[in-house]
């Protein structure tokens, strides 16, 4: 038994058939804790239980905290979220409902995650968002779904927040033999700490994050993240936020399902049909979802971006 569930592999029809393509929906929205995040974590939580953890930490107001509440729940191990202050009280709530012990401290992340670290004991387990190797091989599962399901990507399209999830698909491709299938590596405007890096060829550091997308806004990618620039096939791009909050509320439209715009950025490429996806029959686009924005919450971004 795994923490995380088998997600739908949904050939999309509102999305696919322009050239012949075939657009493949890993649909990592419907995990329990709304996010693929599950995965990583949930792979994560086990291996750090395993070995005799017995408390799990973590500082994030996002999915990753919902993630490891979700892990320790079904684990029967405690957890304790240190969320900066920005966190909204329904992401509080949404932890607290998981059984999670939520703490409010500090104006960003960075007073947030220095608290959680100061809390971290001899027998408790700190679960980082996005770097940490076991996340990565829990993040791995989603592709072996898709070699399972029988489908064969020609490339991949993802949203790169700190790159656990691109490490981690990069992972299951090539334990999958499909070392030369692309990655379309997708950032928000203000988000864009791969692309930047990718730019300077040097792993660069973003002064602030400048994009309504949150769950992207990691001011430095994971080195591991990085590395992968250099060995395997990627493209790097970047959306607005405009154009990725437009892509949520088509794609809740056409699938039903509501996702957040750091999901609706790596959609927004597929929307847009980019001449450089054009090429590809089967084009997998992992719907990584997230739990932060409500529908209400999408439509006033909506009409707050299209104003200014
Ligand atoms: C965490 C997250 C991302 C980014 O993942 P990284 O591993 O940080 O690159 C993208 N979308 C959603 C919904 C997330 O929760």
């Amino acid at each position: 038994m795994t923490l995380h569930i088998e997600t739908p592999l949904i050939a999309s029809s509102a999305m696919g058939g322009k050239n012949g393509q075939t657009v493949w929906l890993k649909m990592e929205a419907l995990q329990p804790s709304g996010s693929f995040k599950l995965r990583g974590i949930g792979h994560a939580c086990e291996e750090y239980a395993r070995r005799g953890a017995k408390r799990f930490i973590s500082s994030s107001g996002g999915n990753a905290g919902l993630a490891v509440a979700c892990a320790g729940r079904q684990l029967g191990v405690p957890v304790v979220v240190v969320a900066p202050e920005t966190t909204s009280e329904r992401a509080r709530e949404l932890m607290r409902r998981e059984q999670a012990e939520v703490f409010v401290h500090g104006a960003s992340f960075t007073e947030a995650n220095a608290l959680a670290l100061s809390m971290v004991g001899e027998r408790d387990a700190f679960i980082h968002p996005f770097d940490d190797p076991l996340l990565w091989t829990g993040h791995a599962t989603m592709i072996d779904e898709v070699a399972h399901a029988g489908v064969t990507p020609d490339a991949v399209v993802l949203s790169v927040g700190g790159g656990g999830l691109m490490c981690g698909v990069i992972e299951g491709l090539r334990r999958n033999g499909w070392d030369k299938v692309p990655v379309i590596a997708v950032e928000t405007d203000g988000a864009d700490s791969l692309a930047q890096s990718i730019e300077a060829d040097t792993r660069i550091e973003l002064p602030r994050i400048a994009s309504i997308a949150t769950s992207l806004g990691a001011r430095q990618v994971a080195q591991a993240a990085f590395d992968w620039t250099h060995k395997h096939p990627m493209n790097s791009m970047v959306v607005s936020d405009q154009a990725a909050v437009a892509a949520c509320i088509r794609f809740m439209d056409e699938h039903r399902v509501v996702v957040e715009p750091a999901c609706g950025a790596s959609l927004a490429v597929v929307y847009a049909g980019h001449p450089e996806l054009a090429g590809f029959r089967n084009l997998l686009v992992i719907v990584c979802g997230g739990v932060t924005a409500t529908v209400a919450q999408l439509q006033d971004w909506e009409r707050t971006l299209a104003a200014s």
